[in-house]
């Protein structure tokens, strides 16, 4: 990985063209991977809780999502190519998701609202695969049963918006109990832009 630490954070030097890529390849591969897009607001909060940082210290991809995290790197003179927004990169990954055979499942947001989110991707990308969906107010002894319900879903993307820090939390959290997912991805408020 070609990296450059922002307040401890390594965030990749990577346009959104090559981190679809990446994405494709994780979803290809044979193992787990945590994709994690840090706005500055989510940078400053890992600064402050030694174990929101050091999970994302363990991520595969850290993304730029906010022009603010670009300036900051260009302040430390070691420039990031450009913005790749969390939002913008899941969407160019559903443009590839009938032919690369993604299989999404959708974890997070209010009740309805992650369904009416992969309704309208369905009909945006005719084809797309989103086979599971859950909302993100749970109990912690729900849990066994969605981790149960993602495998049985035998997605290979799970997409977790729960905000951060928690989604992130909760992607390290289980990263050894979900033998089918290939690339996790903390999606913060995306399911509420999805399904406008
Ligand atoms: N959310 C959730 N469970 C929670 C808290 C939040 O599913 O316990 C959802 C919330 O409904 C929203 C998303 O997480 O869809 C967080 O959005 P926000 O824009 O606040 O996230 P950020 O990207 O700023 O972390």
């Amino acid at each position: 990985r070609d990296t450059i630490n922002v307040l401890d954070i390594p965030v990749d030097r990577i346009t959104m063209e090559d981190a679809t890529r990446r994405i494709s390849e994780f979803v290809n591969s044979s193992n787990y991977h945590m994709v994690f897009t840090p706005n500055p607001e989510i940078v400053m909060l890992a600064r402050d809780n030694a174990d929101f940082k050091a999970v994302m210290q363990r991520a595969d991809l850290i993304v730029p999502d906010g022009i603010g995290v670009v300036l900051a790197s260009k302040i430390l003179q070691d420039a990031l190519p450009e913005r790749v927004a969390g939002y913008d990169l899941v969407q160019n990954t559903m443009k590839q998701a009938a032919d690369k055979g993604y299989r999404y499942y959708f974890l997070g947001s209010k009740p309805g609202i992650a369904e009416q989110a992969a309704q309208k991707m369905r009909a945006k990308y005719p084809g797309i695969q989103i086979v599971g969906i859950r909302d993100g107010y749970f109990k912690e002894e729900d849990e066994p049963a969605i981790i149960e319900d993602i495998n049985n879903s035998n997605a290979n993307i799970l997409l977790a918006a729960l905000g951060a820090p928690k989604q992130e939390l909760w992607i390290d959290k289980y990263r050894e109990q979900l033998p089918n997912i290939r690339v996790a991805i903390g999606v913060g408020g995306s399911f509420d832009g999805m399904a406008e």
